[in-house]
């Protein structure tokens, strides 16, 4: 371990030691004095949820009360895309970003159980029967940064929440992408070809629904991409559930 790691791995550990003699704080704001693993009232209220009509692929909110049953959004009629449909709990805006990059960065990873309930919420609307639950990957180099993978944590308390199968390593990235920028096309060529299929997993994938789960659906070329090869490897469909939602 290098100097700087086991600095890291310290103030870690140091943090997570006083963390038990202090009372738990918000993951969004920080506030003390509410249950451990939840966010406080305040920012609880801030969230807004996704619940009205929307996109029957992709979910993008609709500004109105009701359409036609299987009405597309303007990205999803000119540019189909490779997975089934997406749903996400609440729209990605300054409440969620606080509390999804507390979770990311943060070291919270008490808070899976959390998120695994707004998946949950956002999974409502999907039908995930006989479904496999799978997280989007990290790459390596980055997973060693981090210690792990948010998407995973959330996944796997998911899956326990909804007796599902739960297979963490189903895909593989194999290209260090570097944090996504620019639009959905720039982010499509940067996501090309960085994932991979767990070759001991392709007898168990054929045929069957595969639910993504991702912390957050930004332009939706990440998840395609995985939808993709997913798809190409023998899956029946899959589907993505994400916790936050990028709206405009
Ligand atoms: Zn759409």
């Amino acid at each position: 371990m290098s100097k700087s790691n086991l600095k890291q791995h310290m103030t870690r550990w140091a943090t997570r030691l006083l963390d038990q003699f202090l009372p738990p704080r918000c993951l969004s704001c920080g506030s003390g004095a509410q249950d451990a693993g939840r966010i406080c009232p305040t920012c609880w209220k801030e969230l807004e949820f996704l619940q009205g009509a929307a996109c029957d692929c992709c979910g993008f909110p609709f500004p109105f009360d009701q359409v036609l049953e299987g009405a597309l959004c303007g990205t999803c009629q000119a540019d189909p895309p490779a997975f089934d449909r997406a749903r996400a709990a609440v729209r990605y805006d300054d409440g969620s970003r606080r509390m999804i990059i507390s979770f990311k960065h943060g070291d919270r990873t008490d808070y899976a159980d959390f998120f695994a309930q707004l998946l949950f919420l956002a999974s409502y609307a999907l039908d995930v029967s006989e479904a496999i639950v799978i997280p989007v990957p990290l790459h390596k180099k980055r997973l060693r940064k981090r210690r792990y993978n948010q998407a995973a944590l959330m996944g796997q308390a998911f899956a326990r929440k909804k007796q599902m199968a739960y297979i963490p390593d189903m895909l593989l990235r194999e290209k260090y992408t570097p944090p996504q920028e620019g639009d959905n096309h720039d982010r499509q060529r940067n996501v090309a070809g960085a994932f991979k299929v767990n070759d001991k997993h392709l007898a168990v994938l054929s045929g069957r629904m595969i639910i993504l789960v991702d912390d957050v659906y930004t332009t939706g070329a990440t998840v395609g991409a995985c939808a993709q090869i997913l798809k190409r490897a023998g899956a029946k469909g899959v589907k993505i559930v994400t916790v936050a939602r990028v709206c405009s």
